[in-house]
């Protein structure tokens, strides 16, 4: 380790990885109990995907709440902050040393007993052929403004859930819908499954994927290839929005960690990861299971966990 490495080490026995919902109910459980702790931030804000969340959050079992994810990142961050919470943005983790308990941004080394992994999820992003000539055209995030859809022949590229709201929320706004996805299952819940099947604006084309978009000056069309046969298919598109769920943020962990084939950290119902002494909640370990109660639950009860694991070792 070099001398400014070492100018810049941090020590503490509770380290947090993620400023989301579930970082921050960790910290929060971590001050309430009075353990040592710090949380770690890439963004510049905390909360994590509520930034996302335009508007009222249905299924959070929080009274009449009927803000945005925003708002509740305020009240959240204001609440932890009230209650002694140590949290730092815009600090970027760039190394993980599991075996050390330690992670590294670019000019500091932080060292803990304990670490909880809250480092969430980001939209799985496409990759078509020509993407980078026609970016303008392709949107992949929730919130995208009304005029890119406007009048326009729209694909929609997914088959879960996302994909099938996107279809019905756009549908009144776009000239044609068409929803594309590589496999004939769907994995939407019914009751929007049926709703889209029987919307006449909106086509499904099953076992197709794109291949390739192109146009002159601008998007014009979209080249399909069959997935169960070597059919190939040109079809207009103005615009191609992509649904295609989410992948966990865990690369810094992919050596280290024992994960699933979709890449989300193994835990054990008291949170522990394959490595002892880190535990990890939310969406990182949570496949199809993405909410914020989820992610708030795991953050607090991981302090449970942690605390029998800092006096264990203490002992
Ligand atoms: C559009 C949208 C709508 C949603 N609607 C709902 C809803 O209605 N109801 C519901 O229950 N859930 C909803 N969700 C899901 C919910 O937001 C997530 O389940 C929840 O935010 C997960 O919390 P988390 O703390 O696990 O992760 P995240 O919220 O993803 O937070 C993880 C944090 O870790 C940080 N991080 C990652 N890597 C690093 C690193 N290397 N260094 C430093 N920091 C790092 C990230 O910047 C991020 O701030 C929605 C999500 C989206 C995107």
């Amino acid at each position: 380790m070099s001398a400014t490495e070492r100018e810049n080490e941090i020590r503490t026995d509770v380290l947090i990885l993620g400023g989301g919902p579930s970082g921050i109910s960790c910290a929060l459980e971590c001050a309430d109990s009075g353990l040592d702790h710090l949380l770690l931030e890439r963004s510049q804000k905390f909360g994590g995907q509520l930034d996302e969340i335009p508007g009222p959050i249905p299924n959070l079992p929080a009274g009449n709440f009927h803000a945005s994810g925003k708002d509740l990142s305020y009240a959240m961050l204001e609440h932890a902050l009230s209650f002694g919470c140590r949290l730092e943005a815009d600090v970027d983790i760039l190394e993980a040393d599991l075996e050390n308990l330690s992670l590294r941004s670019k000019n500091t080394v932080y060292r803990s007993r304990a670490l909880y992994i809250a480092a969430g999820a980001r939209y799985r992003e496409p990759t078509f052929e020509n993407q980078a000539r026609f970016k303008e055209y392709i949107h992949h995030r929730h919130y995208v403004e009304n005029r890119h859809f406007e009048g326009r022949d729209l694909i929609i590229v997914g088959g879960g859930d996302s994909a099938f709201f996107a279809a019905l929320a756009k549908a009144n706004l776009a000239k044609s819908v068409t929803i594309i996805h590589r496999s004939s299952n769907f994995k939407t819940r019914e009751d929007i499954r049926k709703l889209v099947q029987s919307d006449p604006r909106i086509e499904i084309m099953p076992n197709y994927e794109i291949i390739s978009l192109t146009g002159e000056k601008r998007l014009e069309a979209v080249i399909l290839k069959s997935t169960t046969s070597s059919e190939e298919h040109r079809r207009k598109a103005d615009v191609v929005y992509a649904k295609l769920g989410y992948v966990p943020n865990s690369e810094l962990f992919c050596n280290q960690l024992e994960m699933t084939a979709s890449g989300h950290i193994k835990t054990d119902e008291r949170l522990r990861t394959s490595k002892a002494g880190v535990f990890a909640g939310g969406d990182i370990v949570s496949p199809g299971y993405d909410r914020i109660s989820v992610a708030l639950g795991h953050g607090s009860l991981a302090v449970k966990f942690i605390r029998q694991c800092l006096s264990r070792n203490q002992a």
